[in-house]
């Protein structure tokens, strides 16, 4: 049901009792809620007590006059519209109750429609100044939201880009922000130092590249392919190394990695450059590659002729029947060998990560090669190894032979040695489609799940792989390298306490059919 607004409530003053009844009734009649006072001070209690929508009051009545109640019903309420009623020979009090804020005025005798039409818009003047001010009280409001919102964001905004420029400042690459015409608009403390630019001011593009660049062949890079004049092409690029040469002459290694920030429109709004000197970085790499040099030329060659002569001493002692002594032999023999593998997995994962994957590639059945490094291994544990490739068509790949014999090796190794004296270990392979896959799976302590991200990544070794069995977590990071250089990819489904399946796929070689 609609709610039907209250009938507006009249206030009658007059000391007249016979009048204000009678307008009383007739306004009641009309549909007016109403009440009435004899005099000024009753009027006043009333007003208090009813709040009405209009107060009609006479002027001339005992106690307080007209003028003065229609100024002291304004302090109580100040919207109240208070109508005189007086005779027309008092127009100069009318005027005064005017002034001090009167709505309007009868003249007595009262014509009734004319008392209504008064009362109605005193009524629909006071309800519209009330939605009026009502409207601007929300505008006003929503105003003051608005803008204390605006402030809180530019607040928001101006932390946010101070947090940013404290974080840029304090990084330790070096950052070049520039705009699509050219113009640099931030260079960190680290770009400075790097690119040997003043605390003062800005650098100009022209400035930051003016400098003698060469590539890494010693060749002068043209300023269109200095890494601020590309990323403001619009290119992404990374890990780009250069010769950047000092005013002092030294030549320092700079890698850097180029981005741009585009607007929702595509257009590119933002160069972003970031450098890092990789001077010394690059040395240390230098003195371990020699390092690893060294330890493959000059360590392996001793070790291969004390494996000679312990191989030797050892069919000696056994020959004489010297039983323990053959044990011993035999573990000095072992050791040596690990002793190689290991120099062996140190020089290749750090010749790979210097020079690359260079592969040297024949066609292989990988059933040939499989079978050929299982029958190979000098190992005793080997009689737990089963491969059976009975009715398997042939598996070909263009394969690094040594290379991938080598991964093969490393998988059926570990499928032993991080398994029980016992497990078996089982090596499967199979035509998928155009790829081939082969299988190690084992029976021994498996991998967690939170692990297995790692394993294929340089020196990671699990913590139960570690309690189990030495080595170096070099292995399954060069079996990725090769693989992924050979177009295959390696991966691990495991369960801790269960075992292990290491899956290597590879491109079958189309030209076998
Ligand atoms: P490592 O010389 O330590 O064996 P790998 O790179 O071959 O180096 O292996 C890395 C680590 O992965 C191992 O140390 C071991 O923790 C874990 N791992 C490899 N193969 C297995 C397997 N078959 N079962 C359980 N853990 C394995």
């Amino acid at each position: 049901m609609p709610v039907m607004p209250a009938a507006p409530h009249v206030l009658v003053v007059d000391d007249d009792e016979t009048g204000r009844r009678g307008l009383e009734e007739l306004l009641r009649a009309d549909g007016f809620a109403t009440s009435s006072a004899p005099d000024g001070e009753a009027a006043l209690v009333e007003v208090r007590r009813a709040m009405p929508a209009v107060a009609l009051t006479d002027l001339h009545m005992p106690g307080i006059h007209g003028t003065e109640l229609c100024r002291r019903l304004h302090q109580i309420d100040p919207d109240l519209p208070v109508i005189v009623m007086t005779a027309f020979s008092d127009m100069e009090a009318v005027v005064e109750t005017l002034r001090v804020g009167a709505e309007d005025y009868l003249i007595k005798p009262l014509h009734y429609d004319a008392v209504v039409w008064c009362v109605n818009r005193a009524v629909a003047r006071r309800t519209a100044k009330r939605e009026q001010e009502a409207l601007y009280r929300t505008l006003n409001e929503r105003l003051v939201l608005s803008s204390i919102r605006e402030q809180e964001l530019a607040e928001a905004e101006a932390r946010q880009r101070a947090q940013l420029n404290a974080l840029l400042e304090n990084l330790q690459e070096g950052v070049v922000i520039a705009d699509p015409s050219g113009r640099v608009l931030m260079v960190n403390r680290a770009a400075r130092g790097i690119l040997e630019v003043g605390d003062e001011g800005l650098p100009t593009t022209a400035a930051l590249n003016g400098v003698e660049t060469h590539d890494l062949q010693g060749q002068p890079l043209p300023i269109e392919q200095r890494p601020l004049s590309r990323a403001l092409r619009g290119e992404h690029f990374a890990d780009y190394e250069l010769l950047r040469t000092r005013p002092d002459g030294e030549r320092r290694r700079l890698v850097s990695t180029g981005t741009n920030v585009r607007e929702d429109s595509g257009k590119a709004a933002l160069a972003i450059v970031v450098f890092r000197d990789v001077t010394e970085l690059r040395r240390l790499e230098r003195q371990r590659d020699e390092y690893m040099a060294l330890l493959s030329h000059d360590l392996r060659n001793p070790l291969a002729s004390i494996l000679v002569l312990v191989s030797t001493l050892k069919q000696l002692v056994t020959k004489k029947g010297l039983t323990q002594d053959a044990e011993l032999a035999e573990r000095a023999e072992r050791n040596v060998k690990r002793m190689n593998a290991m120099i062996g997995e140190l020089t290749e994962a750090t010749s790979l990560e210097s020079h690359g994957v260079e592969l040297r590639r024949e066609a292989r059945d990988l059933r040939e090669l499989v079978a050929g490094v299982v029958n190979r291994m000098d190992d005793p544990r080997r009689r737990r190894i089963t491969f059976d490739t009975d009715g398997e068509p042939p598996c070909v790949v263009l394969a690094d032979t040594s290379r991938l014999e080598r991964v093969v090796e490393n998988l059926l190794t570990n499928a032993l040695k991080y398994s029980a004296e016992d497990a078996p270990v089982k090596v499967q392979l199979a035509r998928k489609g155009s790829a081939v896959e082969l299988e190690v799976s084992d029976r021994g302590i498996g991998i967690a799940p939170e692990n297995v991200k790692m394993l294929f990544d340089r020196y990671y070794r699990t913590s139960a792989g570690m309690a189990r069995a030495s080595g170096l977590g070099l292995g399954l990071y060069i079996a990725r390298l090769v693989v992924e250089a050979h177009g295959g990819r390696i991966d691990v489904s495991s369960e801790v306490g269960r075992g292990s399946t290491f899956r290597l796929v590879m491109p079958l070689h189309t030209a076998s059919g």
